[in-house]
């Protein structure tokens, strides 16, 4: 192997690592505009959200969507549905929380 050559493979090196970096780059773009997409959340239409849910047990505060507010009875918000939340609330994708 003459110099020539192996300056060549390191070239080669950097720009493959180069590249990687790049791909990287672009992963986090990818992933940034999907969280972004997320927050597109479903019209509480959508899903017949009601504030106060009228089936026992299957509240908003019992569903793995459901992010509390400050308190236990102060509104909340949803992973998936818009806008302030009941704790006391329910809709179509409720998702009962794994009992701990
Ligand atoms: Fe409430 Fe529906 Fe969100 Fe569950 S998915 S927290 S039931 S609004």
């Amino acid at each position: 192997m003459n110099h020539h050559q192996i300056d060549g493979v390191s070239r080669r090196d950097a720009l493959q690592r180069g590249l990687s970096a790049i791909a990287g780059v672009a992963i986090v773009r990818v992933t940034g505009s999907s969280a972004y997409a997320a927050s597109n959340q479903l019209a509480k239409t959508a899903v017949q959200y009601a504030d106060v849910g009228n089936v026992a047990g299957k509240d908003c505060d019992d569903c793995i969507q459901f992010l509390p507010g400050k308190t236990a009875n102060d509104l909340g918000t949803c992973k998936i549905v818009e806008g302030d939340i009941s704790p006391h609330g329910h809709c179509l994708a409720f998702s009962a929380k794994p009992k701990s």
